[in-house]
Protein backbone atom coordinates (compact mmCIF):
# COMPACT_ATOMS: atom_id res chain seq x y z
CA UNK A 1 0.00 0.00 0.00
CA UNK A 2 1.08 3.41 -0.76
CA UNK A 3 0.08 5.32 2.49
CA UNK A 4 2.21 2.56 4.41
CA UNK A 5 5.40 3.01 1.98
CA UNK A 6 4.89 6.53 2.98
CA UNK A 7 4.68 6.11 6.66
CA UNK A 8 7.38 4.40 6.44
CA UNK A 9 8.92 7.45 4.50
CA UNK A 10 10.68 5.22 2.16
CA UNK A 11 8.92 4.75 -1.91
CA UNK A 12 9.30 1.31 -2.84
CA UNK A 13 9.64 2.77 -6.13
CA UNK A 14 13.80 3.67 -4.75
CA UNK A 15 14.53 0.39 -6.61
CA UNK A 16 17.74 -0.27 -8.48
CA UNK A 17 17.90 0.88 -12.23
CA UNK A 18 19.18 -0.20 -15.25
CA UNK A 19 22.37 0.74 -15.52
CA UNK A 20 22.81 3.86 -17.86
CA UNK A 21 25.43 5.50 -20.23
CA UNK A 22 28.00 6.53 -17.77
CA UNK A 23 27.93 2.86 -16.41
CA UNK A 24 27.86 1.13 -19.43
CA UNK A 25 30.65 2.57 -20.86
CA UNK A 26 33.08 1.74 -18.30
CA UNK A 27 32.28 -1.87 -18.15
CA UNK A 28 32.91 -1.56 -21.67
CA UNK A 29 36.18 -0.11 -21.26
CA UNK A 30 36.73 -2.36 -18.39
CA UNK A 31 36.05 -5.55 -20.41
CA UNK A 32 37.81 -4.50 -23.49
CA UNK A 33 41.27 -3.83 -20.62
CA UNK A 34 40.93 -7.10 -19.33
CA UNK A 35 39.76 -9.37 -22.19
CA UNK A 36 40.32 -8.53 -25.49
CA UNK A 37 42.70 -10.96 -26.76
CA UNK A 38 41.34 -13.64 -24.43
CA UNK A 39 39.53 -17.11 -25.99
CA UNK A 40 36.84 -18.13 -24.65
CA UNK A 41 37.23 -21.77 -22.93
CA UNK A 42 34.36 -22.36 -21.17
CA UNK A 43 30.77 -21.52 -20.55
CA UNK A 44 28.44 -22.26 -17.49
CA UNK A 45 25.19 -21.65 -18.21
CA UNK A 46 23.21 -22.98 -14.94
CA UNK A 47 19.35 -21.84 -16.42
CA UNK A 48 18.57 -21.57 -19.86
CA UNK A 49 16.48 -18.35 -20.08
CA UNK A 50 19.33 -15.55 -19.85
CA UNK A 51 19.34 -16.53 -24.13
CA UNK A 52 16.62 -15.40 -26.43
CA UNK A 53 18.17 -17.01 -29.06
CA UNK A 54 19.00 -20.46 -29.95
CA UNK A 55 21.01 -20.11 -33.71
CA UNK A 56 23.93 -19.82 -33.16
CA UNK A 57 24.04 -21.89 -29.85
CA UNK A 58 25.88 -19.64 -26.72
CA UNK A 59 28.71 -22.58 -27.09
CA UNK A 60 29.99 -21.37 -30.59
CA UNK A 61 31.67 -18.78 -28.90
CA UNK A 62 33.59 -21.71 -27.23
CA UNK A 63 37.24 -21.00 -29.11
CA UNK A 64 36.84 -17.48 -29.59
CA UNK A 65 39.09 -14.78 -29.05
CA UNK A 66 37.73 -11.77 -28.03
CA UNK A 67 37.93 -9.22 -30.62
CA UNK A 68 36.41 -6.24 -28.85
CA UNK A 69 33.53 -4.63 -26.77
CA UNK A 70 30.96 -1.83 -27.87
CA UNK A 71 28.01 0.06 -26.61
CA UNK A 72 24.62 -0.04 -28.18
CA UNK A 73 22.60 2.10 -25.92
CA UNK A 74 22.24 0.71 -22.45
CA UNK A 75 23.65 -2.69 -24.07
CA UNK A 76 26.86 -4.36 -24.57
CA UNK A 77 28.14 -6.25 -27.38
CA UNK A 78 31.25 -8.51 -27.27
CA UNK A 79 32.95 -8.77 -30.45
CA UNK A 80 34.08 -12.81 -31.00
CA UNK A 81 36.32 -13.77 -33.77
CA UNK A 82 33.85 -15.28 -36.95
CA UNK A 83 32.01 -12.66 -37.23
CA UNK A 84 29.99 -13.80 -33.76
CA UNK A 85 28.46 -11.13 -31.11
CA UNK A 86 27.50 -11.72 -27.65
CA UNK A 87 24.54 -8.89 -26.88
CA UNK A 88 23.95 -8.20 -23.19
CA UNK A 89 20.67 -6.20 -21.70
CA UNK A 90 21.30 -6.04 -17.64
CA UNK A 91 17.70 -4.42 -17.20
CA UNK A 92 17.37 -3.61 -13.69
CA UNK A 93 19.84 -5.89 -11.53
CA UNK A 94 22.21 -7.71 -13.77
CA UNK A 95 25.54 -6.64 -13.12
CA UNK A 96 29.22 -8.33 -13.96
CA UNK A 97 32.14 -9.53 -12.14
CA UNK A 98 35.36 -10.26 -13.08
CA UNK A 99 37.55 -12.97 -11.13
CA UNK A 100 40.21 -15.46 -11.36
CA UNK A 101 39.29 -18.51 -13.63
CA UNK A 102 36.87 -20.67 -12.07
CA UNK A 103 35.20 -17.66 -10.54
CA UNK A 104 32.36 -19.09 -8.58
CA UNK A 105 28.79 -18.78 -9.87
CA UNK A 106 27.08 -17.96 -7.31
CA UNK A 107 23.78 -20.32 -6.46
CA UNK A 108 20.26 -18.41 -7.25
CA UNK A 109 21.55 -15.38 -8.62
CA UNK A 110 24.35 -16.24 -11.12
CA UNK A 111 22.88 -16.28 -14.74
CA UNK A 112 26.00 -16.73 -16.45
CA UNK A 113 29.84 -17.84 -16.54
CA UNK A 114 32.35 -17.10 -19.06
CA UNK A 115 35.54 -18.77 -18.60
CA UNK A 116 38.36 -16.96 -20.68
CA UNK A 117 42.14 -17.92 -20.66
CA UNK A 118 43.16 -15.78 -17.77
CA UNK A 119 40.13 -14.95 -15.85
CA UNK A 120 36.29 -15.59 -15.80
CA UNK A 121 33.36 -13.31 -16.30
CA UNK A 122 30.05 -13.84 -14.41
CA UNK A 123 26.50 -12.40 -14.69
CA UNK A 124 24.44 -11.96 -11.32
CA UNK A 125 20.65 -10.72 -11.14
CA UNK A 126 19.83 -9.75 -7.84
CA UNK A 127 15.88 -10.49 -7.21
CA UNK A 128 13.72 -13.01 -8.27
CA UNK A 129 12.48 -11.41 -11.47
CA UNK A 130 14.73 -12.39 -14.58
CA UNK A 131 14.84 -9.76 -16.62
CA UNK A 132 18.27 -9.61 -18.03
CA UNK A 133 18.62 -10.84 -21.75
CA UNK A 134 21.91 -12.28 -23.87
CA UNK A 135 21.32 -12.44 -27.67
CA UNK A 136 24.16 -14.53 -30.01
CA UNK A 137 24.14 -12.93 -33.63
CA UNK A 138 26.60 -13.67 -36.33
CA UNK A 139 27.54 -11.18 -38.29
CA UNK A 140 27.85 -7.09 -37.65
CA UNK A 141 24.54 -7.17 -40.00
CA UNK A 142 22.58 -7.89 -36.97
CA UNK A 143 23.73 -5.27 -35.03
CA UNK A 144 21.24 -2.27 -35.67
CA UNK A 145 18.44 -4.14 -34.87
CA UNK A 146 19.10 -3.60 -31.30
CA UNK A 147 19.33 0.31 -30.89
CA UNK A 148 16.19 2.03 -29.80
CA UNK A 149 16.39 5.06 -32.53
CA UNK A 150 17.54 7.77 -29.63
CA UNK A 151 20.24 10.18 -30.41
CA UNK A 152 23.57 9.14 -28.99
CA UNK A 153 24.66 12.61 -26.92
CA UNK A 154 28.23 12.61 -27.65
CA UNK A 155 27.75 11.55 -31.33
CA UNK A 156 25.11 14.39 -32.42
CA UNK A 157 25.31 18.63 -32.55
CA UNK A 158 22.72 20.38 -31.13
CA UNK A 159 20.28 20.70 -33.81
CA UNK A 160 19.85 16.97 -34.03
CA UNK A 161 19.84 16.28 -30.27
CA UNK A 162 16.93 19.13 -30.17
CA UNK A 163 15.15 18.09 -33.11
CA UNK A 164 14.89 14.50 -31.47
CA UNK A 165 13.98 15.88 -28.04
CA UNK A 166 11.03 17.99 -30.02
CA UNK A 167 10.21 15.16 -32.53
CA UNK A 168 7.21 14.67 -30.30
CA UNK A 169 5.40 17.23 -27.50
CA UNK A 170 6.59 14.68 -24.55
CA UNK A 171 7.55 15.93 -20.73
CA UNK A 172 11.48 16.63 -21.26
CA UNK A 173 11.90 13.68 -18.23
CA UNK A 174 10.16 11.45 -20.20
CA UNK A 175 12.07 12.40 -23.71
CA UNK A 176 15.19 12.27 -22.08
CA UNK A 177 14.31 8.34 -20.38
CA UNK A 178 12.53 7.60 -24.57
CA UNK A 179 15.55 5.29 -25.37
CA UNK A 180 13.93 6.02 -28.90
CA UNK A 181 14.60 9.62 -28.65
CA UNK A 182 17.97 9.86 -26.51
CA UNK A 183 20.05 6.81 -26.30
CA UNK A 184 21.71 5.74 -22.75
CA UNK A 185 19.71 8.04 -20.52
CA UNK A 186 17.35 6.74 -18.02
CA UNK A 187 15.74 7.75 -14.68
CA UNK A 188 19.21 8.48 -12.54
CA UNK A 189 20.85 10.70 -15.56
CA UNK A 190 17.78 12.66 -16.59
CA UNK A 191 17.27 13.89 -13.01
CA UNK A 192 20.76 14.78 -13.08
CA UNK A 193 20.84 16.37 -15.80
CA UNK A 194 17.40 18.36 -15.37
CA UNK A 195 18.71 19.54 -12.28
CA UNK A 196 22.03 20.69 -13.48
CA UNK A 197 19.96 22.52 -16.90
CA UNK A 198 17.24 24.20 -14.31
CA UNK A 199 14.89 22.40 -16.16
CA UNK A 200 11.68 21.15 -14.79
CA UNK A 201 10.78 17.52 -15.27
CA UNK A 202 7.53 18.39 -16.45
CA UNK A 203 8.28 21.05 -18.74
CA UNK A 204 7.27 20.15 -21.93
CA UNK A 205 9.73 19.66 -24.54
CA UNK A 206 7.91 22.22 -27.11
CA UNK A 207 7.53 24.71 -24.58
CA UNK A 208 10.93 24.98 -23.97
CA UNK A 209 12.97 28.13 -25.27
CA UNK A 210 15.61 28.44 -27.84
CA UNK A 211 18.46 29.01 -25.08
CA UNK A 212 16.87 26.51 -22.55
CA UNK A 213 17.09 23.54 -25.31
CA UNK A 214 20.83 24.62 -25.76
CA UNK A 215 21.28 24.53 -22.12
CA UNK A 216 19.75 21.00 -21.79
CA UNK A 217 22.19 19.84 -25.20
CA UNK A 218 25.32 21.50 -22.88
CA UNK A 219 24.24 19.66 -19.54
CA UNK A 220 23.41 16.55 -20.70
CA UNK A 221 27.08 16.03 -22.33
CA UNK A 222 28.77 17.80 -19.15
CA UNK A 223 26.55 15.62 -16.88
CA UNK A 224 27.75 12.30 -18.43
CA UNK A 225 31.21 13.24 -18.97
CA UNK A 226 31.32 14.38 -15.29
CA UNK A 227 30.43 10.76 -14.22
CA UNK A 228 31.80 9.00 -16.92
CA UNK A 229 34.90 10.79 -15.23
CA UNK A 230 33.98 9.86 -12.15
CA UNK A 231 33.53 5.90 -12.52
CA UNK A 232 36.49 5.73 -14.45
CA UNK A 233 38.68 7.01 -11.93
CA UNK A 234 36.57 4.81 -9.62
CA UNK A 235 37.42 1.87 -11.59
CA UNK A 236 41.04 2.28 -12.00
CA UNK A 237 42.84 -0.22 -12.94
CA UNK A 238 40.35 -2.77 -11.57
CA UNK A 239 36.85 -3.86 -12.55
CA UNK A 240 33.60 -1.73 -11.65
CA UNK A 241 31.74 -3.74 -9.15
CA UNK A 242 29.34 -1.26 -7.40
CA UNK A 243 27.21 -0.38 -10.22
CA UNK A 244 24.41 1.52 -8.93
CA UNK A 245 21.81 4.61 -9.71
CA UNK A 246 22.07 5.88 -6.12
CA UNK A 247 25.71 7.45 -5.54
CA UNK A 248 26.11 10.11 -2.71
CA UNK A 249 27.53 12.47 -5.23
CA UNK A 250 23.97 12.94 -7.25
CA UNK A 251 22.77 16.33 -6.82
CA UNK A 252 18.62 15.29 -6.61
CA UNK A 253 18.47 11.38 -7.48
CA UNK A 254 17.83 9.39 -4.88
CA UNK A 255 17.90 12.15 -2.50
CA UNK A 256 14.15 12.93 -1.95
CA UNK A 257 14.11 15.10 1.47
CA UNK A 258 18.05 15.83 1.01
CA UNK A 259 18.90 19.01 0.54
CA UNK A 260 19.94 20.71 -2.96
CA UNK A 261 23.49 20.92 -3.02
CA UNK A 262 23.13 24.63 -4.83
CA UNK A 263 20.35 25.79 -3.10
CA UNK A 264 19.66 23.33 0.20
CA UNK A 265 16.19 23.16 -0.54
CA UNK A 266 14.77 19.20 -0.04
CA UNK A 267 14.35 17.67 -2.58
CA UNK A 268 11.72 16.43 -4.26
CA UNK A 269 10.04 13.95 -5.84
CA UNK A 270 7.06 12.77 -8.62
CA UNK A 271 6.13 9.42 -8.18
CA UNK A 272 5.04 7.77 -11.31
CA UNK A 273 4.41 4.22 -12.96
CA UNK A 274 7.40 1.83 -11.70
CA UNK A 275 9.72 5.27 -10.99
CA UNK A 276 10.22 8.02 -9.42
CA UNK A 277 11.39 11.24 -10.65
CA UNK A 278 13.32 13.19 -8.02
CA UNK A 279 13.71 17.60 -8.51
CA UNK A 280 15.40 20.78 -6.57
CA UNK A 281 11.83 22.93 -6.34
CA UNK A 282 13.65 26.06 -5.94
CA UNK A 283 16.32 25.57 -8.63
CA UNK A 284 13.88 23.71 -11.24
CA UNK A 285 10.56 24.59 -10.98
CA UNK A 286 10.06 28.13 -9.16
CA UNK A 287 9.44 27.29 -5.70
CA UNK A 288 6.68 25.07 -7.41
CA UNK A 289 5.67 21.26 -6.22
CA UNK A 290 4.71 18.84 -8.95
CA UNK A 291 1.63 16.78 -8.32
CA UNK A 292 2.09 13.41 -8.66
CA UNK A 293 -1.00 11.09 -8.19
CA UNK A 294 -0.57 8.85 -5.38
CA UNK A 295 0.38 11.91 -3.21
CA UNK A 296 -2.30 13.88 -4.60
CA UNK A 297 -4.68 10.99 -3.99
CA UNK A 298 -3.17 11.28 -0.68
CA UNK A 299 -3.19 14.44 0.19
CA UNK A 300 -6.22 15.75 -1.92
CA UNK A 301 -7.52 19.22 -0.97
CA UNK A 302 -4.14 19.97 1.08
CA UNK A 303 -1.72 19.06 -2.04
CA UNK A 304 1.13 22.02 -1.05
CA UNK A 305 1.28 23.49 -4.41
CA UNK A 306 4.87 25.48 -3.48
CA UNK A 307 7.57 24.64 -1.21
CA UNK A 308 6.49 27.73 1.54
CA UNK A 309 3.10 25.55 1.95
CA UNK A 310 4.67 22.62 2.12
CA UNK A 311 7.29 23.99 4.67
CA UNK A 312 4.44 25.41 6.59
CA UNK A 313 2.11 22.22 6.32
CA UNK A 314 5.69 20.22 7.76
CA UNK A 315 5.93 23.09 10.97
CA UNK A 316 1.89 22.63 11.30
CA UNK A 317 2.43 19.29 11.92
CA UNK A 318 5.42 19.32 13.96
CA UNK A 319 3.86 21.75 16.50
CA UNK A 320 3.65 19.92 19.66
CA UNK A 321 -0.20 19.52 20.50
ZN1 LIG B 1 18.27 23.69 -5.59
Amino acid sequence: MASACLAHGRHPFYAPSVPELPDVAIYVERLSAHLVGQRVTAIRLPSPFLVRTFDPPLTATIGKQVRGFSRIGKRIVFELEEDLFLVLHLMIAGRLHLGDIGKKLPGRIGLLAIDFERSSLVLTEAGTKRRASLHVVRGRAALPAFARGGVEPFEVDEPTFVAALQRENRTVKRALCDPTIVSGVGNAYSDEILHRARLSPMQRTSNLTEEELSRLFDCTRVVLEEWLERLRREAGEGFPEKVTAFRPEMAVHGKYKQPCPVCGTAVQRIVYANNECNYCPRCQTEGKLLADRVLSRLLTKDFPRTIEDLEEIAAARGRPG
